[in-house]
C-alpha cells in the first residue's frame, strides 16, 4: 500500500472512462493527470484530474492518438504509470512499448501479448493452438481477391470478409454469394488500409443468427488467470454492440462452464496479462459457440461483470499493473443477479441513428437502488462532434434478469435529456418488446425485425 502513494498516472484517454479512471485512482491513492484536445476544455475529466494538460487541436490523430503529445505530459508531469481505457491507444503495441522504453508502465497486458491477440488471424491461430474452437475459416490473410476467391469457394457462402488488424466494426463485409466477392473484398481490404494501415483480410464462415457472448478474463504477473463471469452483447446494430448483459439468458450451466473454461483456457495459454475480453459467438440451434476475437484491454461494458462480482475493474487493472496478485473476490462471494447495459448514444434512433452532437439543456440522470449512470455529462456541456458517440451508460442490477428490466423502464422513464437526440427512446422501447423480453434474438435481430417495430410506432 505504501509504495501505492504518490504514484502518478496519465490518463491517456477521454469521455466518461477517463472520469472512472480518475475516480478509481483516488480511491487507491494514485494522482491522475488528464490530457484533453482543445475541444475539451470544459469536459470533467480535464479538472476533476489532480492537474490537466491540453495536448492538442480536436481531431484525435492529432491529441488523443498522438504518442509523442502524451508521453511528453507523462515525461513532464512524472508519471509512472499510463491508463488506456478503451479505443484510441488502448490496443496499440507500438505505444504500450514506447511506455515500457521510457521506464513507464502501461495498465494493460504486454506488447507481446497486445500484438498476439490484436491481430484477429494471429489470434486465431492461437486459439486453436491452444483447443479453443474456431470460427470456420481462411487458415491465413489475404491481400489479393483472386486469391481469396479460391478460399472462398472451399468455405462457402454465405461468408464474411474481416480485416485482420479490425476493431470497431470497421473492415468487416458480409459476402452473400459469389458474384459480390471481389468488390466486397476490395471495399474491406481498402477500408481496412485506411483505417489500421494493414490492408490483410480473413474469411469466416458467416452465421446469419448467432449471440455474441464474451468472457470477462483477468491475468496477474504471477502467471493467475481467472475468468469473471460472461456477457451476452448479442443486442448489435451494425455488428456494434447496443445493449449487454450479465449472466447471458440462454446459457445452460454446462454450456457456461464450456465458454469459460475455453476462455481461461486461451488467455492462460498465451500468459495473459491485465483485463481482457474473450469473444465468441453461439449457435443456438447447434449449440456451438465459436471464438471470434479476444479484446486485450479493458471493455465499455465492463460494468455488467463489476455489478455481478462487486468489484472495480479498473482498480483490479491497475493494482495488476502495479505487480499485485489479484484481488477478484471468490465466485462463491460474488452478489450475482443480473445487470444490463444500456449505451446512451448522443445519436437520432428514429434518423437512422445519425449522429447528434450539440448542447446538453437539461441532464437529469436516473437514481436509486440497482442503478448506475457512468458518464461525463453535464447540464451545458457540448457534446463534440470528433470523438465517440456514447456519452452516458446507464447500467441496471436485480436479483434476476425480470427485476432489472423493471428497473430499467423505471430508469429509462426516468432519464431526462434535452439537446441531442440520444438512444434512450430506443431503448425504452426495447425492454417493452416482447421477443427482446424472451430474449429470443440474434446479432442482426435489431436491424431485421426490431427497427420495423420502433419506426412504426411513430417515436
Ligand atoms: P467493446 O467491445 O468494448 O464494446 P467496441 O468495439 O465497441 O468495444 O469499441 C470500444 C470503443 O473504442 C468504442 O468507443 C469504439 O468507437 C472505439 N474504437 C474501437 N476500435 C477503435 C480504434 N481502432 N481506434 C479508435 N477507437 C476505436
Ligand atoms: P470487432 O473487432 O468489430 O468487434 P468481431 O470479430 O468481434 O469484430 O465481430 C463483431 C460482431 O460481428 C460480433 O459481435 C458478431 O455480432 C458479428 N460476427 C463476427 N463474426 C461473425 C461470424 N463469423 N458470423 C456471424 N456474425 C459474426
Ligand atoms: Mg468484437
Amino acid at each position: 500500500m505504501k509504495d501505492r502513494m504518490r504514484q502518478r498516472v496519465l490518463i491517456a484517454n477521454r469521455g466518461e472512462i477517463a472520469v472512472r479512471a480518475i475516480r478509481s485512482c483516488r480511491s487507491l491513492g494514485l494522482e491522475s493527470i488528464a490530457v484533453y484536445s482543445t475541444a475539451d476544455q470544459s469536459a470533467p475529466h480535464a479538472w476533476l484530474a489532480d492537474q490537466a494538460f491540453c495536448i492538442g487541436p480536436p481531431p484525435s490523430r492529432q491529441s488523443y492518438l498522438s504518442m509523442d503529445a502524451l508521453l511528453h505530459v507523462a515525461r513532464e508531469s512524472k508519471c509512472q504509470l499510463v491508463y488506456p481505457g478503451y479505443g484510441f491507444l488502448a490496443e496499440n503495441a507500438e505505444f504500450a512499448e514506447r511506455c515500457s522504453k521510457e521506464g513507464l508502465i502501461f495498465v494493460g497486458p504486454s506488447p507481446e501479448n497486445i500484438q498476439e491477440m490484436g491481430d484477429k488471424a494471429c489470434a486465431r491461430v492461437a486459439a486453436k493452438k491452444f483447443g479453443v474452437p474456431i470460427v470456420p475459416g481462411s487458415p491465413g490473410t489475404f491481400t489479393d481477391a483472386v486469391e481469396a476467391l479460391a478460399a472462398a469457394d472451399d468455405i462457402g457462402f454465405p461468408l464474411l470478409l474481416k480485416a485482420s488488424a479490425g476493431g470497431g466494426g470497421r473492415g468487416m463485409r458480409v459476402v452473400e454469394d459469389r458474384s459480390q466477392f471481389s468488390m466486397l473484398f476490395n471495399q474491406a481490404s481498402q477500408e481496412a488500409r485506411e483505417a489500421f494501415g494493414n490492408p490483410a483480410v480473413y474469411l469466416e464462415r458467416y452465421f446469419p443468427a448467432v449471440r455474441h457472448i464474451e468472457v470477462q478474463i483477468f491475468g496477474d504477473a504471477h502467471g493467475t488467470v481467472r475468468h469473471l463471469g460472461e456477457r451476452d452483447c448479442t443486442t448489435q446494430r451494425r455488428h456494434q454492440k447496443l445493449v449487454e448483459e450479465s449472466p447471458s439468458p440462454v446459457l445452460t450451466d454446462k454450456e457456461r462452464a464450456g465458454v469459460l473454461e475455453a476462455a481461461v483456457k486461451l488467455a492462460a495459454g498465451v500468459k495473459y496479462q491485465g483485463a481482457g475480453t474473450v469473444e465468441f459467438i453461439f449457435d443456438e440451434g447447434s449449440r456451438e459457440f465459436f471464438f471470434i476475437e479476444m479484446n486485450t484491454r479493458i471493455q465499455v461494458e465492463h460494468p455488467v461483470t463489476e455489478m455481478c462480482i462487486g468489484h472495480d475493474l479498473i482498480i483490479e487493472q491497475l493494482r495488476v499493473a502495479m505487480g499485485e496478485g489479484l484481488s477478484i473476490p471468490k465466485e462463491s462471494d460474488w452478489p450475482g443477479g443480473h445487470a444490463i447495459e444500456f449505451r446512451i448514444n448522443a445519436e437520432d434512433p428514429v434518423h437512422d441513428f445519425r449522429p447528434s452532437p450539440g448542447r446538453v439543456h437539461h441532464w437529469r440522470p436516473p437514481q436509486g437502488a440497482g442503478i448506475r449512470v457512468d458518464s461525463f455529462v453535464y447540464k451545458g456541456i457540448d457534446i463534440q462532434p470528433f470523438y465517440d458517440s456514447m456519452i452516458a451508460k446507464l447500467i441496471v442490477h436485480g436479483a434476476d434478469r425480470e427485476s432489472a428490466l423493471e428497473r430499467a423502464r423505471s430508469a429509462l422513464d426516468a432519464f431526462e435529456i434535452d439537446g441531442p437526440a440520444t438512444s434512450r427512446s430506443f431503448h425504452r422501447a426495447l425492454i417493452d418488446d416482447p421477443d427482446f423480453v424472451a430474449s429470443k434474438i440474434h446479432t442482426r435481430w435489431v436491424e431485421n425485425t426490431f427497427l420495423q417495430r420502433f419506426t412504426d410506432e411513430g417515436r
